[in-house]
């Protein structure tokens, strides 16, 4: 079966000498849940910025669903739908506009822009502020409008970048429920995160990030088994 998302010796050494990645590699399969979980600094962002192509790689390799983002990256980019962890959406566009805009990027006819655009605010909960400017909308809901906007192609692969770091904790459990939806319905899903508990409650699959290395991969079932040996708690007392 062809993954997902093929990781195949990824590096990064930033302009100042930095290296961020030091050849990671992974893989996820077709309708999996998967979590990167790391702490701050281990190369989550820098990760996801190269699959979407924002960040250059120093060497390796990144395939969507077979796809080379080096030899076809519009064909991979059609696959793929990506929620950075920064807001990045013009603050005084209104939330529609946001959303329906970026159909247009993927060539899709303004009707049927509209028409998705409706379907996901409202799922989204977000269908009463479709007139409101960006700026005026909380944390949470920013998050939710980058998600809409994610999804507006329909993506086989959702990629979100610590999509519930200051959200609270009732918003949190929403927004878990919706992504468990989105997957059932198909989409594969891999969200980065620095809480053990999100990827324990969403997530089949998971690979652990530390400097820029991939120091564990497995089934959430598994990690749970392992962490519960003393010794290895104290290894990772920081992802906890
Ligand atoms: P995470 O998302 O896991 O918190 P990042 O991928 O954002 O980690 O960052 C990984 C490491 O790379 C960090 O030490 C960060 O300071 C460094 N880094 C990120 N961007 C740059 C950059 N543009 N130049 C130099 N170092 C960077
Ligand atoms: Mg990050």
């Amino acid at each position: 079966m062809t993954a997902a998302l093929s990781i195949q010796n990824l590096q990064k050494t930033y302009e100042n000498g930095f290296q961020a990645l030091k050849g990671i590699s992974f893989e996820v399969q077709p309708g999996d849940f998967f979590a990167l979980l790391g702490p701050n600094g281990a190369g989550k962002s820098t990760t996801i910025g190269i699959i979407c192509s924002l960040v250059r790689k120093t060497a390796g390799s990144v395939s969507i669903f077979g796809i080379d983002i080096d030899s076809d990256f519009p064909a991979a980019k059609r696959l793929l739908g990506v929620v950075p962890q920064e807001f990045n959406f013009s603050q005084f566009e209104k939330v529609f506009d946001i959303v329906a805009t970026q159909g247009g990027f993927y060539g899709m006819p303004r009707k049927q822009a509209e028409e998705r655009t409706e379907k996901y605010l409202k799922q989204l909960g977000l269908w009463d502020k479709r007139a409101t400017q960006a700026r005026m909308l909380s944390g949470g809901m920013k998050r939710r409008l980058m998600i809409a906007r994610a999804l507006i192609h329909e993506p086989k692969l959702l990629i979100l970048d610590e999509p519930t770091a200051g959200v609270d904790i009732e918003l949190r459990r929403s927004m878990w429920a919706f992504l468990e939806e989105i997957n059932a319905l198909g989409t594969t899903i891999i969200l980065t995160t620095h809480y053990l508990e999100e990827a324990e409650s969403l997530c089949r699959n998971i690979a652990i990030i530390d400097k820029g290395a991939i120091v564990e991969n497995t089934s959430i079932k598994s990690l749970l088994k392992t962490l519960n040996r003393e010794t290895f708690i104290l290894d990772c007392s920081e992802y906890l």
